[in-house]
């Protein structure tokens, strides 16, 4: 996933305003920045897979160092207990932010989510595979349906939500089967492609993630 992964961040902040926004909207990348930096440092191992839709062009073949369920928990537990000193709905808010990451990506991930580092058991439910672009659009309306919420609250308190929703937008038609850069990325060579790949993954996830927070930080 990756609009979806924000729409849930949007939507988790609009739910508790007083808190910070940057420990939840950060929160929520956290996974795919991991996995980013672990693809560059070759910790994590992709193939380029041009027929892998909708919008990854890659096999992830190995991402159990924070794709992995016994990683998202460690991920999850580590950024909460950032926040715990700051408070304990922060630090259970930020928390859950992070895992709602795994969560949402197990329908669409091609059953190569680890149980835990090296286990042969993988889940997820593999609708990028064989949903194809109905994955792109499912995501999508799953997004829209969050970002509706997260707009009836903004509203609700006097603030304008046409930023953040025009960010999505522009950010659900960049990563589209047809505009995706993960394609660029595909068409490289070895190690290139893989250390390319990790570049968009954190640059995908934060400078959307600062847009959102400066969103926020406006008042
Ligand atoms: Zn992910």
């Amino acid at each position: 996933m990756y609009i979806g992964h924000f729409a849930v961040g949007l939507a988790v902040k609009e739910a508790n305003p007083s808190l910070p926004a940057w420990p939840i909207i950060l929160g929520v990348c956290i996974l795919d920045l991991v996995d980013g930096i672990f693809l560059i440092m070759n910790l994590d191992h992709v193939i380029p897979n041009l027929s892998a839709g909708p919008y990854l062009f890659f096999d992830l073949v190995f991402i159990d160092w924070d794709h992995s369920l016994l990683m998202a928990i460690f991920w999850s537990v580590l950024w909460g207990g950032v926040f715990a000193f700051w408070s304990k709905k922060l630090a259970l808010v930020a928390g859950l932010s992070v895992f709602s990451h795994f969560l949402i990506d197990l329908p669409v991930h091609n059953h190569d989510m680890a149980l835990y580092p090296f286990a042969e058991y993988h889940l997820g439910f593999s609708l990028w595979k064989s949903w194809g672009t109905w994955a792109w659009i499912a995501e999508g309306i799953f997004s829209l349906i969050l970002i509706w919420f997260s707009w009836i609250r903004s509203v609700g308190r006097g603030k304008s939500f046409f930023g953040p929703f025009f960010l999505m937008l522009a950010m659900f038609i960049v990563v589209s089967p047809w505009f995706s850069p993960m394609k660029w990325a595909a068409n490289m060579s070895s190690p290139n492609d893989q250390i390319v790949l990790g570049i968009i993954f954190i640059c995908g996830f934060l400078i959307p993630a600062w847009l959102f927070v400066r969103h926020y930080s406006k008042s």
